[in-house]
């Protein structure tokens, strides 16, 4: 998952990009196209992954290159019981968990990325976008434990619009370099922040973007870098919520 996040000059505009789920094609294809424009992001890691497990010391590497390493659950458990959720195994049905069971387990995930980058400032990722148990947020619980946390609806706000507990994305999937541009257009034009989330880039995923798509994204904002400001999610959110007079 990539956040990608922008601000203007102006500080008025925000651009965000999230990798989600730490999975191979991260690494391979999307830190190397990062990296050859210097360009940072949110990688939002699984605990349990075992591209986290197996290739630990090139998270520990992307994040001393600037990269944030973002937690999104210990498991990623999602709400088995909505439609659509077939995929949802036994163990990980977020349904038949309790609040404070998410909560020790995202609490454990941050032990675990502290462990590999030494950060204490992160922000979450809600997997599958859930926000609820039982009718419950388990959020509000976990606020004094990051920065902010990144859901999956698809808006563009102004800085004094954002909600930190649930930040607006874009979720990429099959879109060419044109329709992703135009969305950077779009918020270029009304001054707001545009977070994109990725899965897969050029394969690793069901969820995909091509990677020549994504390197032409990419360039476009390497080539608008003075207008746009383009950060990984704890940076945006940060400044988001020191705006926005919360501390
Ligand atoms: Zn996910």
């Amino acid at each position: 998952m990539i956040c990608m996040v922008a601000l203007s000059a102006r500080a008025q505009d925000a651009n965000g990009w999230n990798y989600d789920d730490a999975i191979n094609a991260d690494l391979d294809n999307v830190l190397p196209a990062l990296d050859s424009l210097g360009l940072k992001a949110t990688f939002y890691l699984i605990g349990s992954s075992p591209v986290v497990a197996n290739r630990m010391e090139e998270w520990r590497q992307a994040a001393r290159n600037g990269h944030e390493l973002g937690n999104h659950s210990l498991y990623h458990p999602c709400d088995g019981s909505l439609p659509g959720r077939s995929f949802v195994q036994a163990d990980d049905d977020l349904s038949k968990y309790t609040v404070n069971r998410a909560i020790r387990e995202i609490r454990m995930n941050n032990v675990l990325l502290n462990a590999i980058d030494g950060k204490t400032k992160r922000t979450f990722a809600y997997p599958c976008g859930d926000l609820t148990i039982g009718g419950s947020l388990f959020y509000p619980a976990l606020r004094k434990d990051f920065v902010a946390a990144r859901g999956v609806r698809s808006a563009m706000d102004s800085i004094g619009k954002v909600n930190l507990d649930n930040i607006d994305c874009y979720a990429m999937n099959g879109q060419t370099a044109d329709q992703m541009i135009a969305l950077v257009k779009e918020a270029m034009k009304t001054h707001t922040l545009l977070v994109f989330l990725f899965h897969g880039v050029g394969g690793g995923h069901n969820i995909n973007v091509g990677l020549r798509e994504h390197s032409l994204l990419l360039h476009f904002l390497k080539d608008h870098e003075s207008e746009i400001w383009i950060a990984p999610m704890v940076e945006v959110a940060e400044y988001i919520r020191t705006y926005q007079g919360q501390h």
